[in-house]
């Protein structure tokens, strides 16, 4: 009533729809309102690729069953539902066939799991990225998101083994602290995860990491969050996305009786952020010298080009190159704090 130029109001899960609820508008002239499932679940195999420049995003799966007591997803959008492995291969030979897209991103709540529900003895994500690799062409082929329980051996060694994986991993850990890791019902320790994170710099010494960290979970104490900076100092990250907690409704956490200040959990973040920023500082001169594989992500003034690298590090080239072109180049020096390259061969020779 509000907002009468509004003619669809759709829930997530009937996005696929929305071509057909165009169409019923535009021939009708009626309004179309929903958001309650039109279908017990989602029908896995829609097309479900969105593009931007030269990346892609595909999903592969839906939903989760990890019941983190902090998240809605898993009563909003349901139990895991994995895309068959066919289609998804299909999906992807599609859009490196069109020479358009460098990055195809494999998206679900926890990819990691993926064919799980198949139950058929053979089809995992490592199974699906194999398949994937196997397709002929120049991309590279990046997932998220990652639940660290799921996260295999099996898969660092796959990626180690295979050029088209990116190396740049995002591994979320949430919190340093085992207790609170327990109350969000994560299903790890730091002692677990830190193995992790051992065994990917161990077997792909070039691996980037970056995590997510949720700052003044209830019960948080200071005791925890030190924790969670030694973690973070620990796992060397290239890039930490710090949140502070907020109450979802619906969620267990939302119930928990010993909800954290707000000026403390404005103290911790912004901590979490100067950490976070001494990190960065370090880590561009950790960067001269060395020969990066990057995509012309902007063309700038002055015949200067703006790379990026696979974990998204930006490096600024002098020449004439076009948006989506695939160079080696090395790191030469830091000019207001932003890194400048001259373009190489993959030996940075
Ligand atoms: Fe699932 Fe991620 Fe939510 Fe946990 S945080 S319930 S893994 S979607």
């Amino acid at each position: 009533k509000k907002f009468p130029f509004v003619n669809i109001i759709l829930g997530t899960h009937n996005t696929y729809k929305f071509k057909e609820y165009l169409e019923q508008v535009l021939a009708t002239k009626k309004r179309v309102y929903q958001v309650v499932p039109e279908e017990p679940c989602l029908p896995v195999e829609v097309e479900s690729y969105r593009t931007s420049g030269y990346n892609a995003w595909v999903n592969i799966m839906y939903g989760c069953n990890n019941f983190c007591t902090y998240c809605i997803v898993p009563y909003v959008r349901g139990r895991e539902r994995s895309r068959k492995v066919e289609n998804i291969v299909e999906e992807v030979k599609e859009l490196v066939a069109s020479g358009k897209y460098k990055t195809i991103t494999l998206l679900g709540q926890n990819v990691n799991s993926y064919g799980k529900d198949f139950d058929d003895g053979k089809t995992n994500f490592v199974y699906l990225l194999d398949e994937l690799c196997k397709i002929e062409g120049d991309f590279k082929i990046k997932f998220m998101t990652s639940h660290p329980k799921d996260f295999s051996y099996e898969l660092i060694d796959f990626i180690a083994s295979h050029n088209k994986m990116s190396r740049a991993l995002h591994l979320p850990v949430q919190s340093g602290s085992n207790e609170v890791l327990k109350r969000m019902n994560r299903s790890y320790t730091v002692e677990h995860y830190k193995k992790l994170v051992d065994e990917i710099y161990k077997k792909i010494p070039d691996a980037t990491l970056t995590t997510d960290i949720i700052v003044g979970f209830p019960g948080e104490t200071d005791d925890d969050f030190e924790k969670t900076i030694d973690l973070i100092k620990y796992c060397n990250y290239s890039g930490v996305f710090g949140f502070v907690y907020s109450k979802r409704r619906g969620t267990p956490a939302e119930k928990f009786d010993d909800q954290i200040d707000a000026k403390i959990k404005q103290k911790r973040i912004t901590k979490l952020f100067e950490v976070q920023r001494d990190m960065l500082k370090k880590s561009l001169p950790q960067m001269i010298g060395k020969t990066y594989e990057v995509i012309v992500d902007e063309l700038l003034k002055d015949d200067f080009a703006l790379t990026k690298t696979d974990n998204g590090k930006s490096i600024r080239i002098k020449g004439k190159y076009s948006v989506g072109e695939s160079l080696f180049v090395k790191a030469t020096e830091i000019k207001n704090n932003e890194l400048f390259g001259i373009v190489t061969t993959k030996e940075g020779e």
